[in-house]
């Protein structure tokens, strides 16, 4: 198959793993027959420097010819003035807004051979796989709020129509089909009242779902069942901004936030992947990000915008061969033990392919 990707390295750690994940779609290319063109485009922090915009005109328009969209990440302290008209992560919001990217799918998987360096018993960790749905266009971070220069408040506001929790539910539910059959829906139902509108309609969407099991969590729950019996999630169904949170708190089970990987979907094939994990700038420029996330997150592209399953595996099970045979990053390394760059890793990974 043929397929153009726009590529938006962004900021920090951002263009290291982006490098990587590019190699290893090469290697998968030259392998199996596909032919994978790039097409680059700014976005976060950068595109602010050289346009002023952190989502530039011309950003959204190579997005609109690609397929898919591949992105690293965004941000860093030079762009985190909290008076900036302007600031990197608006580029990401306006862009999974523009394409109507309303779901967020984030899975969150154990690796036996990683359970030493995870601060959890090995016995909690067996097993355990699971996708967060998060829903990614509306909620708290897209609801009406007012802040004034130096005011004495400020608000923001957690908002939800029905169709906006219908469709991510229908995700949800999907997805768990194809999976466990299992759908736990995340809310904070006791308190707030987007929250109860959440619940009534997730119940809802479920009576087109028989062959999936439901249930309800509050999220201050949840955040405590993630760590005492995260193998008994499949599917977890959540508020954009609880899903934020609880997945990063997802990412302690897999062993670092710089292996979880993520894809934002719309109605169509079209999608946009990135890495959970930020721009890291603590350690930018100094080969130890862990492209993990990145390539899992091509891996996720393969899957659901070009519908290339075998390729996918591919790239998952070269993962799991380099971590048993004991490659690690520098954020997934005991203390003490060593560690290899990031493109040493990568080298790793694309051998076992
Ligand atoms: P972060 O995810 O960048 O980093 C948190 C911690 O995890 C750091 O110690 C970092 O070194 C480590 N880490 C993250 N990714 C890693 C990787 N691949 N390999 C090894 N270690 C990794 O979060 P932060 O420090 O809170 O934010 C830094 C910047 O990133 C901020 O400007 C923030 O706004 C931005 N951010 C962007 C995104 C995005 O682009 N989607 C997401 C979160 C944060």
């Amino acid at each position: 198959m043929k397929a153009t990707i726009a590529v938006l390295p962004g900021d920090g750690i951002g263009p290291e793993v982006m490098q990587t994940a590019l190699n290893l779609l090469d290697t998968i290319g030259a392998k199996c027959g596909h032919e994978f063109s790039y097409q680059e485009a700014l976005i976060g922090g950068i595109a602010i420097d050289q346009t002023g915009d952190p989502l530039p005109a011309s950003t959204i328009q190579t997005c609109e010819g690609a397929d898919a969209i591949l992105l690293a990440a965004v941000g860093g302290p030079q762009w985190s003035d909290p008076t900036a008209k302007v600031r990197p992560e608006q580029g990401l919001l306006k862009l999974r807004q523009h394409f109507g990217l309303f779901a967020n799918l984030r899975p969150v998987k154990t690796y036996p051979a990683l359970f030493e360096h995870v601060p959890l018993r090995a016995e909690l960790l067996e097993g355990v796989d699971l996708l967060i749905v998060r829903e990614l266009t509306g909620g708290l971070y897209f609801g009406k709020r007012q802040e004034q220069d130096q005011g004495a408040d400020a608000y923001d506001t957690m908002y939800y129509s029905v169709p906006e929790v219908e469709r991510a539910a229908h995700v949800a539910f999907r997805a768990a089909q194809k999976r466990r059959n299992k759908v736990t829906s995340v809310d904070k139902a006791n308190v707030l009242a987007s929250m109860r509108l959440w619940r009534r309609v997730v119940t809802q969407v479920h009576e087109d779902y028989s062959d999936v099991a439901l249930d309800h969590v509050l999220v201050d729950a949840c955040a405590m069942h993630l760590l005492t019996r995260p193998a008994s999630f499949d599917v977890l169904v959540m508020e954009n901004m609880f899903g934020d949170i609880l997945s990063d708190e997802a990412s302690v089970l897999a062993g670092s936030l710089g292996m979880l990987p993520s894809a934002s979907l719309g109605n169509g094939t079209f999608g946009l992947y990135e890495p959970v994990h930020g721009s890291a700038p603590d350690i930018a420029g100094q080969g130890k990000a862990n492209p993990i996330g990145m390539f899992l997150s091509v891996a996720m592209m393969l899957r659901y915008s070009f519908a290339l399953e075998t390729e996918a595996l591919m790239i998952e099970n070269a993962i799991d061969s380099a971590l048993k045979a004991g490659a690690r990053t520098a954020d997934i390394t005991s203390r003490g033990s060593s560690f290899i760059s990031t493109s040493e890793f990568s080298a790793t990974v694309k051998a076992a392919l």
